[in-house]
């Protein structure tokens, strides 16, 4: 068997590296990596070039240029840097691209990978959240196939029969429900970035961490899931499940449910990527129902967490809407992690930059060109740097 040529976009991160790690474990000759990109970490993004025998390397940010040409003297490893090289990179002939770079700066490398028909293991949801009626068009348009990386979309992937659409009822995503799944609002109200980052059941970067502990993660994520099995947002459900062991189900006509299983690595649905159509071996650990013994599940409080309603109203209202909370929940979050705003202003940001930013009739258009996302998104960063100013402490 030939081997699969391979590009990660994000190298660096959570995403990334254990994308690595799986690549590392299979057998010889099965990957074979054309080029990885990150932002900044151009040490980490050289010796991983190194050990994957990688032929092009790409920072986005300038800055980061001399540091990686100089890791990778002599050894052969083209590189670049800056945004135009982090294309060049997505452009490249790899015929599967990891799509794992957070928030909507991952947008315009994604899309160029779908746009030539690679594979596009999507991890980066932001991308779909914002541009996700453009990114399925071009898809069908070039013949990208995108395999879902999300824990809970994989899973839903995996028990979805499209043949027998017409027979499906509801999809659900589950959701551990963060660190602040008990918590009361003062302890909300107070908490500092040490306490919204960690993450009693996955272990992921900052930013995402964030967004679970608000739950916009799991906003997020009904946005992504309506565009990637093409439902209405009616049709995707949300159930709190604290022992994150099921990853997600669909509902047919029958009554029956089916549903998707296992630790809470995301190695297993990378690894699904990874392998697609096939399968292959990971060192995740083996769930053990006799020792998990019970699972429990709620529902989601929309009291505490507003942003599940913020983004299933975006949605609705349609437009520049979804681009506009996206933007400003990356805006937000920065700000919080940042120290400047509390944990609770999070949701009270995007909401009033999408107070600001919507308008028009529900319903609206998606936006149609890379240029009018790009604008949506530059409008909703506007709003919540304002909201955000007048938050500040
Ligand atoms: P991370 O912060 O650990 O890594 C982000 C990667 O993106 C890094 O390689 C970084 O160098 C790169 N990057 C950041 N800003 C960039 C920019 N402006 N231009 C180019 N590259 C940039 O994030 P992560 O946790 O690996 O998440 C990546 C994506 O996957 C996110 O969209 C997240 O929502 C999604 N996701 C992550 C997990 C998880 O377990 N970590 C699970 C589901 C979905
Ligand atoms: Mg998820």
């Amino acid at each position: 068997m030939s081997a699969r040529t391979v590009t990660l976009l994000g190298a660096t991160g959570s995403v990334g590296q254990a994308t690595l790690d799986l690549i590392a474990r299979a057998p010889q000759g099965a990957y074979e990596v054309v080029a990885l990109t990150a932002n900044t970490n151009a040490a980490d993004l050289a010796a991983a070039a190194r050990r994957v025998g990688a032929r092009f390397c790409a920072v986005a940010d300038e800055r980061a240029g001399p540091a990686l040409a100089e890791a990778l003297a002599g050894t052969g490893i083209a590189c670049g840097a800056g945004p135009g090289a982090v294309l060049e990179a997505a452009a490249m002939e790899a015929g599967w691209v990891m799509a794992a770079i957070v928030g909507a700066a991952g947008l315009q490398p994604t899309l160029t990978a779908v746009r030539r028909g690679a594979c596009v293991a999507l991890a980066n949801k932001e991308a779909l959240v914002c541009a996700g009626a453009l990114m399925i068009e071009e898809a069908a348009r070039s013949g990208s196939v995108l395999l879902p990386v999300d824990s809970e979309h994989n899973a839903v992937f995996q028990a979805f029969d499209p043949a027998q659409r017409a027979q499906i009822r509801r999809i659900i995503l589950t959701a551990s429900g963060g660190p602040f799944r008990e918590a009361g609002l003062e302890t909300m109200r107070r908490a500092g970035p040490a306490e919204a980052v960690a993450h009693p059941t996955w272990s992921m970067g900052a930013k995402i961490s964030v967004d679970s502990a608000t739950m916009m993660n799991k906003g997020l994520e009904i946005i992504e899931a309506c565009h990637l099995f093409a439902l209405p947002q009616e049709q995707v459900d949300v159930l709190v499940h604290p022992e994150s062991v099921i990853h997600g189900l669909v509902e047919y006509a029958d009554g029956g449910l089916l549903a998707q299983l296992g630790s809470p690595d995301m190695r297993t649905p990378i690894a699904h990527a990874l392998a697609w159509p096939a399968r292959m071996e990971t060192p995740v650990e083996r769930l053990d129902l006799a020792q998990v013994g019970r699972l429990t599940f709620q529902a989601p409080d929309p009291e505490r967490f507003p942003a599940l309603d913020l983004a299933r109203g975006a949605f609705k209202a349609g437009g520049a809407a979804p681009a506009v909370l996206n933007a400003a929940n990356e805006i937000a979050v920065a700000a919080f992690l940042a120290g400047q705003i509390g944990f609770l202003d999070i949701a009270a940001v995007v909401s009033e930059a999408l107070d600001e930013g919507m308008g028009g009739p529900e319903g609206a258009p998606a936006p149609a060109s890379l240029e009018a996302v790009l604008a949506a998104d530059a409008l909703g960063r506007r709003l919540a740097r304002k909201a955000a100013a007048g938050l500040a402490r």
